[in-house]
């Protein structure tokens, strides 16, 4: 059912739009904004006021180049508050801490085991995470304007039970349940494959673009899809779970239980089945995720190597095709650690593969690369959410307020209903 947007959620949309022109442009004067973001003259007046009042927006000098009279050029004021963004991978966790200019500031990151044995642990890892980012960009709790927490496996904004092939639900749930009274507030959560696609709309490869897929290679895989220039969230929040859709008719086994998923051939796992196919004996396998998918990277003359990162190039670019079958996007980027140490290794064999299966004329403008985003697209992606977030209106009165009032958290996830049955973690 499709409804029509409020005249409140129409002007949110508009402040993110002035707001992330002047992120990504650095600075522009009304009249830039007006004509980069096609909002009138007087929409952009209106909502630089209020913005200039909330503290985000500065003067950055005057523009003599016209003939009028000066006008005045805008930045974002970065001292204006910060932004937290974590990152919850399977293998590590990092946050970081961003101005509101959305520059860097403080960062860390913090190994977790595999199989993640306990909550706990990882709880403790996720807020020692976040007490050296915050010790790093030199800024206290209450200097944060909001929290993006980007989870694994599959979150939603329905209540907690709902269906997850991962398994990684019940983990979620406590993992959440344990880290989020210690944050600074309010707290926004989404799954990597959104983060993804929002970091590649304001900083990337999907900037200006309608349509956009952004693929999360690690791990495990996903697709962050953009239409119409914004990013495909579904039903239940759960887009993009790409990496589950079936490369091979009973083929290997994945960790969601199934058979012959994306996933089990092109995320780490796979590409380490593949290479056991190939040299069974091979010293590579030996390492852990990382160190493994280093050892592809450097080892380009080693003809295992070869021969396992041309499989996976193909394994990607059939893989690829159904989406751009599906889809016809402008852009296809490739996007995470794995995507950063392989992406330029993998991208002919993988672009050959493509052309030979996407149907004609979908793949036929299609621009595939490597994202530019590198310091740590989901924790970027999840500190754009944040920002999305405090610039709704209810955040932004809250902000404008005098300093005296109440410290509200907002929370867009309902709370945690009666816990599900546990499944178990396949493979
Ligand atoms: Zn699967």
């Amino acid at each position: 059912m499709t409804r029509t947007r409020s005249s409140s959620e129409i002007r949110d949309a508009s402040r993110r739009e002035v707001v992330r022109a002047l992120v990504v442009g650095g600075t522009a004067t009304r009249t830039d904004l007006a004509r980069s973001t096609g909002l009138s003259a007087a929409t952009v007046s209106n909502l630089v006021s209020e913005l200039r009042e909330a503290g985000l927006i500065a003067d950055a000098g005057t523009d003599n180049a016209g003939t009028g009279r000066p006008t005045t050029v805008l930045r974002i004021d970065g001292e204006g508050g910060s932004f937290l963004g974590i990152d919850v991978a399977e293998t590590y966790i990092r946050a970081v801490v961003f101005n509101a200019a959305l520059t860097e500031i403080g960062a860390a990151d913090v190994d977790v085991d595999e199989a993640w044995s306990s909550v706990d642990r990882v709880a403790d890892a996720l807020l020692s995470a976040v007490d050296q980012a915050l010790d790093r960009g030199g800024r206290d709790r209450d200097e944060i304007l909001g929290v993006g927490l980007g989870l694994p496996g599959i979150v939603t904004r329905e209540p907690w039970g709902a269906a997850s092939p991962h398994g990684w639900a019940s983990h979620i749930r406590e993992l959440e349940e344990r880290v989020r009274p210690h944050l600074p507030t309010p707290v926004v959560t989404a799954n990597p494959l959104q983060a993804v696609g929002h970091s590649e709309i304001w900083f990337g490869t999907a900037r200006g673009r309608s349509s956009a897929v952004v693929v999360n290679l690690g791990t495990g895989v996903g697709a962050g899809i953009i239409v119409e220039g914004r990013v495909l969230r579904g039903a239940t929040s759960t887009a993009g779970e790409w990496g589950h859709t079936v490369l091979e008719l009973d083929g290997r086994t994945c960790r969601c239980g199934r058979s012959g998923c994306v996933e089990a051939y092109v995320g780490v796992p796979g590409i380490r089945h593949t290479l056991e196919e190939v040299d069974a004996e091979h010293d590579l396998l030996r390492l852990h995720q990382r160190d493994f998918v280093h050892g592809l990277r450097d080892a380009v003359d080693d003809p295992a190597v070869v021969e396992t990162l041309a499989r996976t190039a193909r394994y990607l670019g059939i893989a690829l095709s159904d989406i751009v079958a599906v889809l016809n996007p402008e852009v296809l980027t490739l996007t995470g650690w794995t995507a950063w140490a392989l992406g330029h290794a993998l991208l002919p064999d993988t672009r050959a593969a493509l052309a030979e299966r996407a149907p004609e004329l979908t793949a036929a403008r299609l621009d595939l690369g490597v994202s530019p985003v590198r310091v740590n697209s989901v924790a970027t992606g999840m500190a754009v959410l944040a920002f999305e977030n405090h610039l709704d209106s209810r955040a932004l009165a809250r902000r404008t307020r005098p300093r005296t009032a109440p410290i509200v958290s907002v929370n867009p996830l309902p709370p945690p209903p009666l816990p599900q049955t546990p499944q178990p973690i396949a493979g």
